[in-house]
């Protein structure tokens, strides 16, 4: 019973990042090994599209990087690009992508504006399957990248597979969503990810919840910092 409900709540099945934390900085284009923490936008763009760092370059149609305002307070992380993500080369552009446009619209977010959305993995797993563990490691320094790059004061961790990737845990998200938690000294809140949403209506007020939360911490944040000014 146990195990039909935590695959209801796509917190099965459970994996392990130690494996896969052990290749991330194995990633490298076709031109050979690249210092992925050395990167500049441009180039970082340019890594994303010519990587060959994992099997799904064969199969996906464009590498997405991430997109929005580069010098965003806010970031947002998803999980793959989906089918129609793949496609347009931008994230959450599909259904989950109109959820998430309303989430952000609901605390006075809009995409692009202060606010950038980024996935763990910038290829379409085929099919839409889970990542594996190895993807996961091959892809996370160009988003840890990013994360320095932008330099946002608060992180939104959408879904178990951005949650377990940055905060490096399987626990649920049961167990993670309503905490503020730290990813590399910078504030990160966990809550549902829009596709699960979509399919689990209820729990859209616990992910309103999160995002309350989310704001009241950049509020606190943002006090914080006219203070020391
Ligand atoms: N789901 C994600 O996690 N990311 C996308 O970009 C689209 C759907």
């Amino acid at each position: 019973m146990r195990d039909i409900v935590l695959h209801e709540l796509e917190l099965a099945p459970r994996w392990k990042l130690r494996d896969a934390r052990v290749a991330r900085h194995a990633s490298s284009t076709s031109g050979g090994a690249v210092d992925i923490s050395q990167m500049d936008w441009e180039m970082l763009r340019q890594a994303v599209a010519n990587c060959t760092a994992c099997p799904l370059h064969m199969t996906r149609t464009q590498g997405v990087l991430g997109a929005g305002d580069v010098h965003a307070d806010w970031l947002f992380v998803g999980e793959a690009p989906g089918a129609e993500e793949d496609v347009q080369g931008e994230p959450f552009v599909g259904a989950a992508g109109k959820l998430l446009d309303a989430m952000l619209a609901s605390i006075h977010l809009k995409r692009g504006a202060n606010v950038y959305i980024a996935n763990i993995l910038k290829s379409r797993p085929p099919g839409n399957r889970n990542p594996k563990p190895e993807e996961i490691a091959a892809c996370l320094p160009y988003l840890e990248r990013q994360v320095q790059l932008i330099q946002p004061k608060i992180i939104v961790a959408l879904g178990r597979f951005a949650a377990h990737s940055l905060l490096a845990t399987d626990a649920s998200i049961g167990s993670l969503r309503g905490k503020l938690h730290q990813y590399q000294d910078i504030p990160m809140i966990v809550t549902y990810h829009p596709a699960y949403l979509l399919r689990n209506l209820p729990d859209k007020a616990r992910a309103w919840e999160d995002l309350c939360l989310a704001v009241a911490t950049m509020q606190g944040l943002l006090k914080q910092q006219a203070v020391t000014i």
